[in-house]
């Protein structure tokens, strides 16, 4: 009696193995196209998809493209060829893709705007992403926070850095931005000596640390002779860490000349060091575990037949159609609680930081 409860037993297990085996060989694969890897946030975007995606039964292709446009179109394109069920792409250029998704539309495949907007195509099926303009007020309120522009203090001297332009992101983090800090220029409680304002002038092909770097040698040498600039908008941790080098160079960074504000986000590890240590003021945590699990879910309700969660369907259009899209909420993370929102979250282990 027990032998034969032992074989029933067995061979249940072995047909529910067959069953889901046969799951997962049914399941995707899907593609997953990440812009690069110089920067820590992407690593950490693609390892979590694919970590979920594989809870999920999910097979994935995941290619990083090294900020290299038709780096990206070529792996999209072989990734279609090679009969993916849904691209999941986070873009270069937004606006480069079109012919690529009209490729994948043509043979079925869905495709997912990841963080990034896909612009110029109605070929993107849905958008996950965070509350991008959310993310320039949480560093303009930071600024005007810290220095207490809302008490009537100043004036102050504030220089503005953009991101890269062919990002939408760049456009809504700087708009957030300036939601905030324009009504103080237009007061003149903030002064921008280098008069360098508007996309047109402070953006930063490709999020590229040394750019901005250069660029702010050159603001701190035209414009800051014997004055001191208080604030520094930054939209990204790899351009903060450019600006504050080259503020160190010139010799911030002492009591008698103090480090300006220098905001951030994406909590990369050299910035959230830069934080404990006094440098960085402030940057914007966004979740990529939360990001991956949204996207996943859309996936595997569109490949199920269901309809995705979304929670936004007037903002983010792409020059085409509006992008159905879900929206997670940023954290801005200065010295006051990067421990409880990086470590306690479970994205660092204090080891990382410290
Ligand atoms: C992302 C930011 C990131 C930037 C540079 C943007 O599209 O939303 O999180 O800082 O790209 O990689």
């Amino acid at each position: 009696m027990k032998m034969i409860k032992t074989t029933i037993v067995g061979l249940l297990i072995g047909v529910f193995g067959l069953v889901s085996q046969a799951g997962a060989q049914e399941k995707g694969p899907i593609g997953i196209s990440m812009p690069t890897k110089s920067s820590a946030r992407w690593i950490a975007d693609g390892d979590n998809m694919v970590k979920v995606f594989k809870e999920k039964g999910y097979k994935t292709d995941l290619q990083y493209a090294e900020d290299d446009i038709p780096n990206q179109l070529a792996q999209i394109e072989n990734m279609v060829t090679k009969g993916v069920k849904v691209l999941v792409i986070a873009a270069i250029d937004g606006t480069t893709l079109s012919n690529a998704l009209q490729k994948a539309a043509d043979k079925g495949i869905k495709v997912i705007a990841y963080d990034r907007l896909i612009r110029g195509s109605k070929n993107v099926d849905y958008y996950a992403t965070f509350d991008n303009f959310q993310v320039g007020v949480l560093q303009a309120g930071y600024i005007e926070k810290t220095l207490g522009l809302k008490e009537g203090k100043g004036p102050f001297n504030i220089e503005l850095f953009g991101g890269s332009a062919d990002d939408n992101n760049a456009f809504f983090f700087y708009n957030g931005a300036m939601s905030v800090l324009q009504p103080y220029i237009d007061k003149g409680k903030l002064v921008v000596r280098s008069k360098q304002t508007g996309m047109d002038k402070v953006s930063t092909l490709r999020w590229d640390g040394a750019v901005a770097q250069a660029r702010m040698d050159n603001l701190l040498s035209a414009y800051y002779g014997n004055a001191h600039v208080d604030a520094v908008l930054s939209p990204y941790d790899g351009i903060s860490i450019g600006i504050l080098s080259s503020l160190k160079g010139v010799g911030y960074g002492t009591p008698k000349q103090p480090m300006p504000i220098v905001t951030g986000q994406d909590a990369e590890v050299p910035s959230v060091k830069s934080i404990v240590r006094g440098e960085q003021r402030q940057t914007v945590f966004k979740d990529t575990r939360e990001l991956a699990k949204v996207t996943v879910g859309m996936v595997d309700a569109m490949l199920s037949g269901k309809a995705p969660a979304i929670n936004d369907t007037k903002t983010y259009n792409n020059g085409v159609k509006i992008v159905p899209s879900y929206l997670l909420k940023p954290v801005s993370v200065d010295a006051s609680n990067w421990k409880q929102v990086l470590v306690g979250s479970g994205y660092y282990t204090e080891a990382q930081i410290k």
